[in-house]
């Protein structure tokens, strides 16, 4: 999803203000600035497992890159940083209420596993 510059009628990705091509910042519904907003935020999920969070966020391209070793590393903050954006570019969403359920859910799944490997850790030095 873009929109147009009013003034150069460039073509603005969705979670810039600003116009890359005159500088010129865009006038955004407040439905549009809460996706911006959304879009820029960090993707908690691909920074607590970053291969199922590129599965599940279809930009399998970075899935192929995160098993990569020490590139991986890479991917994973690249992901943490810019995997909203690109998951929202190229994963082909139908809708926007979708896109925002699997980024939550991914979250969540990302902070579960975390605990989830926590506790197995927790378990084996106590017992
Ligand atoms: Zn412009």
């Amino acid at each position: 999803m873009r929109s147009t510059c009013t003034n150069c009628k460039a073509e603005v990705e969705a979670w810039n203000e600003q116009c890359g091509g005159c500088g010129f910042t865009l006038v955004l519904e407040p439905d549009e600035k809460r996706r911006a907003k959304f879009l820029r935020g960090p993707a908690l999920g691909a920074l607590l497992f970053t291969q199922g969070w590129t599965l599940g966020a279809r930009v399998y391209f970075w899935f192929l890159i995160s098993l990569i070793p020490v590139v991986g590393i890479a991917a994973l903050l690249l992901n943490v940083i810019f995997g909203r954006r690109w998951s929202w570019k190229y994963g082909g969403w139908g809708d926007w209420e979708s896109f925002v359920k699997r980024m939550r859910l991914m979250d969540a799944i990302g902070v579960g596993w975390i605990v989830l490997l926590g506790c197995v850790y927790l378990y084996f030095r106590l017992h």
